[in-house]
């Protein structure tokens, strides 16, 4: 079984056959769908389809290329969403240097009154970061330091398992960064990227592991080889999964095991 960790389903690509879509995922094992809110209105759409079907859950936030429409009024919007039972975690925030769609200084700021929001909520962050890795690890160290009590009473309390504090989804850095992200108590999340043909993130798995990893689509976006340039759906998380076997010289289901049990400790779902 699997779980697509990062799906955006209320995109207008969807529009004419998430119906079909949905039994697609189903068909394929994939259990439960998170998706991830990427404005107020966006944040909105995600909970109603929490609310639609039981198995998809919603994160709420602005990504970092909306930052320059996080208003004040916006972000307390934000946290009130997030009181809704469906509402898993923050996100996605983050930064992303590469395209720059909103001015860096504010980008940085929208991240970090965010992350006080989910440490206020004690929920999780699903950080997207392009281009910006150093600045990210720099101001989550700096929020974790400040409040470590942040996630210590989630679901991990007592029972011998991991308070995760959130996942660098679609995450590209090094080794060495995932290892700081995994003391820090986050995970680290890969796409159908893992697909593409000499793609540098393989190396990286291989000295990882797969034990503090999730798997995810980001649908509508990067659809694994051989859909690639296609749009991408929920099912396809299983083309990632067989990929992660194979460079693990494992089983998909073992593979799916693992990334599904990390993602039900971080986001509390069952
Ligand atoms: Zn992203
Ligand atoms: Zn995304």
């Amino acid at each position: 079984m699997y779980i697509d960790s990062h799906a955006h389903m209320f995109y207008e690509d969807y529009r004419d056959d998430l119906g079909d879509v949905l039994r697609r995922a189903e068909e394929a094992g994939v259990l439960n769908i998170v998706v991830p809110g990427t404005t107020l209105a966006t944040s909105r759409e995600a909970i109603v389809l929490a609310e639609r079907y039981n198995h998809i859950y919603a994160c709420v936030g602005f990504h970092p290329h909306e930052a320059s429409h996080a208003t004040e009024s916006a972000l307390r919007e934000v946290e009130e969403l997030s009181r809704h039972p469906k509402v898993v975690a923050i996100g996605e925030i983050g930064l992303d240097f590469h395209y720059d769609f909103s001015p860096r200084d504010q980008q940085l700021r929208v991240f970090e009154e965010q992350i006080r929001i989910a440490i206020r909520r004690n929920l999780p962050i699903v950080v997207h970061t392009r281009e910006s890795i150093p600045e990210s690890l720099a101001l989550v160290r700096t929020l974790v330091s400040g409040d470590p009590g942040w996630r210590k009473s989630s679901p991990g309390e007592g029972t011998g398992l991991p308070a995760y504090r959130g996942v660098f989804h679609c995450f590209t850095g090094t080794a060495e960064e995932c290892r700081q992200l995994f003391s820090m108590g986050f995970l680290v999340s890969y796409p159908g990227i893992v697909t593409f043909k000499n793609s540098p993130v393989l190396e990286t798995l291989r000295q990882i592991g797969f034990e503090n990893i999730m798997i995810e689509t980001d649908s509508p976006y990067l659809a694994p080889v051989p859909l690639r340039g296609k749009r991408n759906e929920p099912s396809n998380v299983i083309l990632v999964a067989r990929k992660l076997a194979e460079v693990f010289s494992t089983t998909p289901e073992a593979i799916g095991n693992t990334t599904s049990s990390n993602a039900k400790m971080l986001f509390g779902i069952n």
